[in-house]
């Protein structure tokens, strides 16, 4: 009797929609079209920020010292979802861009890396390399990329087929995987910068034949020789308070520099740093990028018409200088002042051709990172060092002493270690069994804290704590025999700068704004996830959930 009442209701409603269609005159007519377009409201624009090596913290640490139209106008007028979070590990960037892109995790888009061991090819492979595209816009490798390898489909991939490819759909980045992952399989193009002699932006066949006009006009104007130049701070050195000191047991300084100090002389470092690949790891990446982005919105028009285009924008640079000179750097701090005013001119851009209140705006990042375990250590908090080599032999001498044989292992990479079944089963060993051995070995190891083998992963489902984490990264195909963890604040990484990839906080906590329009005003505290990205801006956009995804539409940050 229950199940009846809805139906019921349904009836009721139909009936006085009906009798009221009857009595009211063509202005109802109109009424209802206008409820119809509202329901089928879209932004004109999705602009997709990813700033890669971002930490939550990067927001409120150098909040007094952001401009009004940057950051903080994301922030202050837009929905800012505090308590965002990567659900799985390894926390680097190609999982990232995936993961926010796709709204799932590597068990099921399989991007479990930057580089991992494939099993079929038998060697390390690069997650966009790809030999059966070839370069446009330069003859470098560089160009040889697709996103092939990334199994689920994308938001931008679900607008190009929603809009039968009238959508228009571009990605950029200085790193080819921050372009081309987030931009998808369907796009118009993915543009990526060629470093070295060249300092330009290219593609690949994959996207398309040649570059656009516009693109040869931009290369042509020689866009990296203008940012060849000095890189000193933006305001007086010692106003950067939210930093340690410029000089410091910490950082990296580039080739040809004592010092990891300002005033860097970009040009006199060029020829020792790679030519242009030097601009990367300066704040002048994130403006080519913003420069490039600038460009392709206005050449390919975008949000000029009714139906949605997605502009994915990601900025790599803060990743190079994090790496570098760690996250308690004035260069890095310098870094983010910068990036800031760069976020302030491209919404000005969008204000000026798409206009205010018609395009959207979501702001995340790939990953955190960890302080520099040195620097950490100097503050009495628990950090260190592991060396990678070390763990191999300390692994392969216990292979030959227990079994009389130290080549079962394939290869160890991302924490995981893969086994070469072959000789294991020539051996008559069963894997079950060498699993739970290595697995024994790995927890033993000073710095291990965790061990699962593939057995306990693809045999149970675990729902919280490092377990869901290494189980959503764990993808059955690629990914290898025995997973580990190392402890907090230890990393396999020099003594200089920072890096990420864990399941700490520290490379899981990262940035969630969205803004503009059929964004709500306002923040949450509860815990979101980065796979809710793309599942939310489908909901805006009205189509399609990526065909993998297993996020959730952040409802709060949804209007009606
Ligand atoms: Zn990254
Ligand atoms: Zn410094
Ligand atoms: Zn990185």
């Amino acid at each position: 009797m229950k199940s009846l009442l809805p139906i019921l209701s349904l009836c009721l409603f139909l009936v006085s929609c009906a009798t009221l269609s009857r009595k009211q005159d063509n202005h109802s007519t109109t009424a209802t079209k206008t409820l119809v377009d509202k329901e089928l409201k879209r932004p004109k624009l999705v602009v997709g920020i990813v700033v890669d090596q971002m930490r939550y913290d990067y927001l409120s640490r150098f909040y007094n010292r952001y401009s009004d139209g940057g950051f903080k106008r994301l922030m202050q007028d837009g929905f800012n979802c505090t308590n965002n979070h990567y659900n799985y590990v390894p926390t680097y960037t190609a999982p990232g861009h995936a993961s926010i892109y796709t709204g799932t995790s590597p068990m099921n888009h399989g991007i479990i890396g930057n580089n991992w061991y494939d099993k079929v090819e038998d060697q390390m492979i690069y997650n966009a390399s790809d030999a059966n595209v070839l370069p446009v816009g330069t003859t470098s490798d560089d160009g040889k990329m697709s996103p092939y390898r990334m199994l689920t489909t994308t938001v931008t991939d679900e607008l190009e087929l929603h809009t039968q490819s009238r959508a228009k759909v571009i990605g950029v980045s200085i790193k080819d995987r921050g372009a081309i992952l987030p931009a998808g399989h369907a796009a118009d193009a993915a543009y990526w910068y060629r470093g070295s002699d060249e300092g330009t932006f290219i593609t690949s066949t994959f996207y398309r034949d040649e570059l656009p006009q516009w693109v040869e006009n931009y290369n042509n104007s020689k866009p990296s020789s203008q940012y060849a130049k000095e890189w000193n701070t933006l305001y007086p050195v010692e106003t950067y308070t939210a930093s340690g000191t410029d000089l410091n047991d910490f950082e990296r300084a580039p080739r040809g520099k004592e010092t990891a100090t300002f005033p860097y002389d970009l040009p006199a470092l060029m020829e020792k740093n790679g030519g242009f690949s030097l601009l990367k790891g300066t704040p002048y990446g994130n403006s080519l990028v913003a420069d490039f982005a600038i460009a392709a919105l206005k050449n390919e028009q975008m949000g000029m018409d009714d139906i949605p285009d997605f502009l994915a924008v990601s900025f790599s640079s803060t990743d190079y200088v994090g790496h570098q000179y760690g996250v308690n750097s004035v260069e890095l701090e310098d870094t983010y002042l910068r990036l800031d005013l760069e976020i302030e001119r491209l919404l000005n851009e969008l204000d000026q051709q798409v206009g205010s209140g018609n395009y959207t705006v979501f702001l995340t990042a790939d990953h955190g990172a960890v302080n520099n375990p040195a620097y950490l250590q100097s503050q009495g908090v628990n950090a260190g060092y592991m060396d990678a080599k070390e763990l191999e032999s300390y692994l392969k001498k216990h292979l030959k002493n227990d079994l009389g044989n130290d080549t079962y292992i394939k290869n160890i990479s991302n924490n995981q270690v893969f086994l070469d079944h072959e000789k294991l089963k020539a051996a008559k060993l069963e894997t079950g069994y060498i699993q739970e051995y290595l697995a024994q070995l790995l927890i033993d190891y000073p710095q291990i804290d965790t061990v699962f083998t593939r057995a306990s992963l693809t045999n149970s489902s675990f729902t919280s704590g490092v377990g869901a984490l290494i189980q959503n990264g764990f993808h059955p195909k690629r990914s290898g025999d025995v997973v580990f963890v190392i402890e907090p604040g230890v990393i396999v990484y020099s003594r200089t700068g920072s890096t990420h990839g864990s399941p700490q906080s520290y490379d899981t906590h990262v940035p969630l704004l969205f803004y503009g329009a059929g964004i709500q005003q306002g923040h949450t505290t509860d815990r979101t996830h980065i796979i809710d990205i793309a599942p939310t801006i489908s909901s805006l956009l009205k189509i399609s959930f990526p065909n993998g995804a297993t996020g959730n539409p952040i409802s709060e940050v949804l209007k009606y």
